[in-house]
């Protein structure tokens, strides 16, 4: 570990000029809009809290706005993943300028283990490529209680379905399964002409902090059966939705059953559900699975 200061920033040059020096051009299926806004980095930076401890992850840190914005503003640690092997140059100049506390770890994040990651407490600090946003989401949720935070930008209209109420038409799986296991808090928009090159839509930064139990412990794999059999039909009463159900739990209780014993009505709709309710369906189902298919 370093024995600098970590939150005195060290001088490297403008961001548009290391990106000019290394000819880097932004590829669309990389996901990659770039953030040169010092302000807007530092921001979404200062939104996951306290940085001197354990570790913050970046996926995708492209030129490393972002990660020169986290380690200005005092990361011990950050281990960045980053997919394109043309932005290794400009990280290892950041590295130098900040010796000890920039990892690279060049691969794809969608193949590595995020929560094995570095030393507690773990924060997630992105801004995600949007193509692969909501997978990442979804395999970090498997591990939640080993974050201490996720502070992401995506998609405004995805944030606006993680933290959707029932019986409106953004409420659907992201709400459910992410509202299950974190609180929502969306921070910021962001305007696209905030990037390079803009994207079609504006983005929203949002803070998920993982509740310390879920809202009601229960097997990851079945509520995630559950809430996409309900969501698959959203139009369908759950008497015929969770029907989908039985080739994958054949020893179930029929849906009229299965809601009776949770307390649901079987006529009402998956967007009428609460996330408690969604969770009392999943906990009566679960004896009637396999224990050992956790997938
Ligand atoms: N953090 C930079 C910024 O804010 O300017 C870049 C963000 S850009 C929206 C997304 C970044 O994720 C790009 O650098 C892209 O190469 C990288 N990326 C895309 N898919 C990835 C994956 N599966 N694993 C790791 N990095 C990925």
């Amino acid at each position: 570990m370093s024995d600098q200061n970590p939150s005195t920033p060290s001088p490297l040059p403008p961001l548009r000029d290391v990106i000019a020096a290394h000819g880097l051009s932004a590829k669309k299926q990389l996901g990659q809009n770039f953030l040169f806004d010092l302000n807007l980095t530092g921001r979404i930076a200062r939104g996951a809290g306290t940085l001197e401890e354990g570790t913050c992850i970046e996926v995708g840190p492209g030129p490393g706005g972002l990660t020169r914005a986290l380690l200005d503003n005092g990361a011990r640690r950050v281990i960045a993943i980053e997919r394109d092997e043309r932005t290794r140059p400009i990280l290892s100049e950041i590295q130098a300028a900040y010796p000890g506390r920039l990892e690279v770890i060049e691969g794809d994040a969608l193949e590595i283990q995020a929560h094995t990651l570095g030393e507690a407490p773990r924060r997630i600090v992105a801004n995600l490529p949007y193509n692969v946003g909501t997978v990442l989401l979804f395999q970090w949720y498997r591990h939640i209680t080993d974050f201490e935070c996720l502070v992401v930008m995506l998609q405004k209209e995805v944030v606006d379905r993680l933290a959707a109420q029932p019986r409106t038409k953004d409420y659907g799986r992201l709400s459910v399964m992410t509202q299950w296991l974190c609180t929502v808090e969306p921070l910021f928009d962001v305007n696209p002409r905030a990037f390079t090159p803009p994207p079609k839509v504006t983005s929203t930064v949002v803070r998920l902090t993982p509740r310390p139990q879920p809202l009601v412990p229960c097997r990851f794999d079945v509520m995630e059966a559950v809430v996409a059999a309900a969501f698959n039909q959203r139009r369908k009463m759950l008497r015929a939705s969770l029907k989908g159900l039985s080739g994958r739990y054949p020893g179930m209780p029929s849906p009229e059953e299965l809601c009776a014993k949770a307390g649901i009505e079987p006529t009402m709709r998956a967007e009428e559900l609460s996330v408690v309710d969604f969770c009392m369906l999943t906990c009566t189902l679960e004896p009637f699975t396999d224990p050992t298919r956790n997938a």
